[in-house]
């Protein structure tokens, strides 16, 4: 079972992915939960990720979403898909959606481009979420989540407002475009409140 969080920053991402892998501990042997983010997921991609967020860059739009790719093929390769081939639970914080949504949306990209590498990454490596799960907070909310963080701003989050409101189309749009795999949350609401929900929809794809 592959489950993807998504969302802008500061929607709770990490918390609820956090929440998900302690209540599956309960119901299942902790060895059986692998949980990982993106960019990153495995050394070679989480060196990608550091020159991504805080490179002294300006990659082109075209190079920058390559590398996205770049390192989620070697996350896929060497850990998501062994791990889903062992019959593990696998919980990404980010997956190709973010992709869909930053590069494709909110820089402009656009969604076909994404969408073939999308489909491309399929085809290689059967790697595909059986559920994504898309934390939706308003933006002031969200700005106030990670001032209270306090940690280094890595180049999106210092974007510009109209940067985040195509970001968050994008999310609201891959949603409705894939209603079968894609549940929104309102990610306003109380972190035990959004665990609940989630473990829910969880429950129905759990195997008995
Ligand atoms: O949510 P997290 O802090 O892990 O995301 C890292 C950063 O990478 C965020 O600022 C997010 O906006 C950005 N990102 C991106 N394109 C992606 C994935 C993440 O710009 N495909």
């Amino acid at each position: 079972l592959f489950i993807t969080f998504e969302g802008g920053e500061g929607a709770g991402k990490s918390t609820q992915v956090r929440l998900l892998q302690e209540h599956l501990a309960t119901i299942m042997p902790s060895d059986r939960i692998v949980r990982t983010r993106e960019p990153g997921g495995t050394p070679g991609a989480e060196a990608v990720r550091d020159f991504l967020l805080f490179g002294e860059h300006d990659l082109s739009l075209r190079a920058e979403t390559l590398m996205h790719f770049g390192a989620r093929y070697d996350h896929v390769d060497r850990l998501i898909r062994p791990a889903l081939e062992a019959g593990k639970v696998v919980i990404s914080d980010r997956f190709t959606d973010s992709t869909a949504a930053y590069q494709g949306y909110g820089r402009g990209m656009g969604d076909p481009a994404i969408l073939d590498l999308i489909a491309s990454l399929r085809q290689q490596t059967g790697a595909r979420p059986d559920m994504t799960f898309i934390l939706d907070v308003p933006r002031a909310m969200a700005r106030e989540r990670l001032r209270a963080r306090g940690n280094r701003p890595d180049r999106y989050e210092t974007a510009a407002e109209a940067f985040h409101a195509r970001v968050a189309e994008g999310f609201a749009a891959i949603a409705r475009q894939e209603p079968g795999r894609c549940i929104t949350l309102d990610a306003a609401q109380p972190p035990d409140i959004v665990a609940q929900a989630v473990a829910r929809h969880v429950a129905t794809r759990l195997p008995m």
